[in-house]
């Protein structure tokens, strides 16, 4: 591929020539389909989309971004928070077509193109009676979700997605690719497991997957009041690891199964994720199905892949949201969290949560570059905004409000789930030691940070 040294000069003919009918551009009918990510608000321009298929076209895109100078967005399932998967007059790498996965069975292992979603992977391994743990929805990238992390349905039972990571293939700010694990590049595998794409684009993950058929699981949702909440997490915290759950206290949405009383009412809506015996399962989730009579209960026996809610390819909403982690949750904190949404108009407002403990809390703090391993929940709050500035602002009031009512003193922070809050909260998701180190491997494999329009980790120390 002949380059062009200059933004000005980026060669459109050159590129479509190189990546035939994978480059699209303002002129493309396709274009503005092509530039929209999950999320609203984000009406940015590229000055061109390149679909790739394999990591020698990912180092020909890298060399392009390096020599033109332009902005890099590196695209896998589309879900940033903060929108870094597109770009105003930028490049964006979208990886959407590598969709390939090759399962060993008899080791439980699959190599995964980072083209897929969370829910497509998990279909194709459920296929061999195995699974793996991603987030609470299905069209997530495992790109993003696995190199922040990845905490969804499993997390108890086997810990973040990034815990049953074996091996990835990387391809660095120079163009080379690498395969890394615990022996070859560890200092990068350690960096690439939470650190999020900072030090190169992830092509290919080897991930470890579990055996697990059918699940007891679905939604349960129940009244919302300050002990029915706080029982809740009590339960949750000390239910056997099979048990995953996240629960969202929030106004019921209308939808299928929840009767016309309780819409827009305060609930508890709970995913339950039994990942273990069925007759087993009932029995410890007896005492949540008595929290209350249930408003909702498609709490049952299932395979694995339908856990993942349905999904509307046109849903965009636009949320100011917050995340954090707490100690713990009694009645007086869950009756602040009552009072905030029962007073809140907001279309749809929320604070999730989600109890972890299990093999989370197994893996010592310094083995990945996620270090929260000792906090047992995960909190989010989230309210709906309608797009403009002002009801952004007061959502987003709101929410900081809340979080800091609810603050218990850890000011971690889960980088999958930062919106654009800049870098004192990049460095709350990488808390002592954690940067220093991810600073170090930053320098080394991308000392000029082309990797930037991230959760973003300088090469140099005190660049923050
Ligand atoms: C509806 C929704 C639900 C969610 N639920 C959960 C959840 O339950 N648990 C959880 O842990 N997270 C959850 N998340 C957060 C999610 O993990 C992050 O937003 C994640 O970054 C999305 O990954 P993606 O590939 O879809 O996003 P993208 O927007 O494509 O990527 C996000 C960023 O990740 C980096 N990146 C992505 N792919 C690659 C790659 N192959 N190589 C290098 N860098 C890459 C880039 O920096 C990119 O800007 C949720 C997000 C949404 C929108």
């Amino acid at each position: 591929m002949s380059l062009t040294t200059s933004p000005t000069l980026l060669s459109i003919d050159e590129l479509r020539a190189d990546f035939p009918d994978r480059v699209i551009t303002p002129d493309d009918a396709a274009y503005d389909q092509a530039r929209t990510v999950l999320f609203g608000g984000f009406d940015k321009h590229p000055a061109v989309i390149i679909r790739v298929v394999d990591a020698d076209e990912v180092a020909r895109v890298l060399t392009l971004a390096r020599e033109t100078g332009l902005e890099l967005a590196v695209r896998s399932g589309g879900h940033s928070n903060a929108g870094h998967s597109t770009t105003e007059g930028g490049i964006v790498l979208d990886l959407g077509l590598m969709k390939r996965i090759e399962i060993d069975p008899d080791s439980r292992t699959a190599w995964a193109e980072t083209g897929l979603t969370g829910l497509e992977l998990s279909q194709a391994a459920a296929e061999h009676g195995l699974a793996i743990g991603f987030g609470d929805t299905g069209s997530v990238g495992i790109g993003g979700i696995t190199l922040g992390g990845g905490v969804g349905y499993l997390v108890r039972k086997h810990g973040l997605t990034i815990d049953s990571l074996l091996a990835a293939e990387i391809v660095t700010a120079d163009g080379e690719l690498l395969h890394v694990n615990v022996e070859s590049h560890p200092d990068l595998f350690w960096a690439i497991r939470g650190g999020g794409g900072n030090f190169g684009v992830a092509t290919r993950f080897r991930y470890q997957l579990h055996e697990l058929g059918t699940i007891l699981g679905g939604m349960l949702m129940l009244p919302a009041t300050a002990e029915s909440i706080a029982e809740f997490m009590a339960l949750s915290a000390d239910a056997p690891e099979d048990l995953s759950s996240i629960a969202n206290v929030m106004n019921a949405p209308a939808m299928p199964g929840i009767p016309e009383e309780a819409v827009g009412k305060v609930v508890l809506m709970a995913t339950m994720c039994w990942a273990g015996d069925v007759e087993a399962g009932e029995k410890v989730l007896a005492p949540f199905r008595a929290l209350a009579t249930p408003i909702l209960d498609a709490v049952r026996p299932i395979p694995y892949p339908e856990i993942y809610p349905p999904e509307d390819p046109d849903y965009h909403p636009t949320a100011a949201a917050i995340t954090m982690f707490m100690d713990h949750v009694d009645e007086a904190v869950a009756q602040t969290m009552l009072r905030y949404l029962e007073a809140s108009d907001a279309t749809l407002r929320a604070v999730q949560l989600r109890a972890l403990g299990g093999a989370y809390a197994r893996v010592p703090a310094d083995a990945t570059a996620y270090a929260h391993r000792s906090s047992p929940i995960m909190v989010n709050i989230a309210a709906f905004h309608d797009g403009t500035d002002a009801d952004r602002a007061l959502r987003q009031l709101w929410v900081n409000d809340l979080a800091g009512e609810l603050n218990q003193g850890d000011d971690g922070a889960y980088v999958n789930f930062l919106a654009e809050e800049g870098p004192e909260r990049i460095r709350a998701a990488y808390p002592g030691r954690t940067w220093d180190r991810l600073v170090e491997i930053k320098a080394r494999y991308d000392p000029a940070n082309l990797f930037r329009l991230n959760q973003n980790i300088p090469p140099e120390p005190d660049a923050d």
